[in-house]
């Protein structure tokens, strides 16, 4: 296993003669919040996999619904013409469970890559279907973060996600992400700078014409892009803006989604309603690969509604409404809601935040700590005055010498990303600081 790992097996995102001089971690076993690796080191995950493993690795509910349903029915798809019995309780469940953001249908995909793509496409859809065709164009943020299918990498902020991969999508715009500590309006307060990012989409709308604009996409707290904490009234501006431009908001929620950040959803967090939600991740916690785009009342009437071709063929993929990863969804749903998740993340995120406030102010290193719930990250600075962002071998030697302390990090340009299962207790959230300052220690 060691001598392939960096051969016959191609990373994601990684370089393979990186990944030859420095082997990915082998990881074997997992129970509760810890993973061990091939060499029986046992850490502490404070990435919860890939911000999805939100019940720990034993949650038990969830293994017996899968092995129930592999030997019922491991698969039947869900195209036109048939579903499978898990299909339908979990998009009840889901509609149930979103309807304070106005959500009525679930459309099921394989992971979060898909259900943004469905988004992007059923936004396209949804303005041929009301006759207003061109409206094609799509709007995001700088920063996000949105998958890899050509849909969603299109509409990724982040330049280096795009570039290998060009021509994207056309029809694309960015606008600056509500991030306090690295913008360009070089604003610190957080209502001000909301409206300053609010004033620029609303130029770029003028500039584009809003009758060009499909639907415009944000993560309710940016993840990838290192946990940019958009300031309160952002996403409520954002809305006021596309219901009086009449565009559509996509809430890509594949992060936010069942409690990460302390509330259901990123996007009832901030008192907002979407268009649509992309859900991934945390669906079946990880135990399966699911995603599912939900949708809300407006566009599924129009849908309903529409006679011709546009609102019926070309879209699903063989593996939407799973039977066994919709089984997992119930199973983690339930779960999560029995445990009152979104709680826990609450409490406990006001624990982390304690505790990184305090390395914060250990170490010169971080230059800037922000989080929401339990996602959070330290943002490492080469200089706290110039902002200069730490390079990466300062970033692996943190990262390495945290692991060696016993915990899991996640490095993503400069930041530390820290996306802990949120079954997390208060001890385990002192383990992660002390592993971090070890961490942190090592490369100071
Ligand atoms: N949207 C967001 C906000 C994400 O964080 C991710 C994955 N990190 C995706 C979409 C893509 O999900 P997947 O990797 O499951 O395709």
């Amino acid at each position: 296993l060691v001598e392939n790992n960096a051969k016959p097996i191609w990373h994601p995102m990684a370089h393979p003669a990186e990944m030859r001089a420095q082997p990915p971690r082998i990881v074997m076993k997992g129970e509760g919040v810890e993973v061990t690796d091939i060499d029986g080191k046992t850490v502490i995950d404070a990435v919860g996999g890939l911000w999805n493993v939100n019940l720990g690795y034993s949650c038990d509910p969830i293994k017996q619904a899968i092995a129930d349903q592999l030997s019922a029915l491991p698969y039947y798809s869900g195209f036109r013409g048939t579903s499978s019995g898990p299909s339908i309780e979990l998009a009840y469940e889901l509609t149930e469970w979103f309807k304070p953001e106005g959500m009525v249908r679930a459309f099921f995909t394989s992971g979060g890559s898909d259900s943004v793509e469905t988004a992007l496409r059923l936004a396209r859809q949804y303005w041929k279907i009301k006759g207003q065709a061109d409206r094609t164009k799509f709007l995001a943020l700088k920063k996000g973060y949105h998958g890899t299918h050509f849909g969603g990498a299109s509409v990724n902020g982040n330049a280096n996600f795009r570039r290998n991969y060009e021509p994207m999508l056309p029809g694309v715009f960015h606008i600056p992400a509500p991030s306090t500590y690295r913008n360009p309006f070089n604003e610190t307060d957080p209502a001000k700078l909301a409206q300053l990012c609010a004033a620029a989409m609303e130029e770029e709308i003028a500039f584009q014409g809003a009758d060009t604009i499909a639907a415009f996409i944000m993560e309710p707290v940016l993840g990838a892009g290192g946990v940019i904490v958009p300031p309160d009234s952002f996403m409520k501006l954002a809305r006021e803006i596309c219901d009086r431009q009449g565009i559509l908001m996509i809430a890509d929620e594949v992060v936010t989604g069942f409690g990460r950040t302390g509330a259901w959803s990123g996007s009832r967090l901030w008192g907002v309603r979407p268009d649509m939600m992309t859900m991934a991740k945390a669906i079946t916690s990880g135990y399966f690969p699911l995603g599912a785009t939900l949708i809300g009342e407006q566009i599924a009437e129009a849908f309903e509604a529409d006679t011709s071709t546009f609102g019926s063929i070309g879209h699903g993929y063989t593996y939407s409404g799973h039977p066994v990863g919709c089984a997992a969804g119930l199973a983690a749903l339930a779960e999560t809601r029995r445990l009152k998740l979104d709680e826990n993340a609450a409490a406990r995120g006001k624990d982390l935040a304690r505790a990184l406030a305090a390395l914060k102010a250990k170490h010169l290193l971080v230059g800037d700590v922000r989080g929401k719930g339990l996602m959070a990250a330290l943002e490492l600075v080469a200089d706290r005055d110039s902002k200069k962002p730490a390079d990466k071998k300062t970033m692996a030697k943190v990262a390495d010498s945290a692991y060696e302390a016993g915990v899991m990090l996640r490095v993503s340009g400069n930041n530390l990303i820290l996306s802990p299962p949120l079954i997390l207790t208060s001890a385990d959230v002192t383990r992660i600081a002390e592993g971090i300052d070890a961490g942190l220690s090592a490369a100071g």
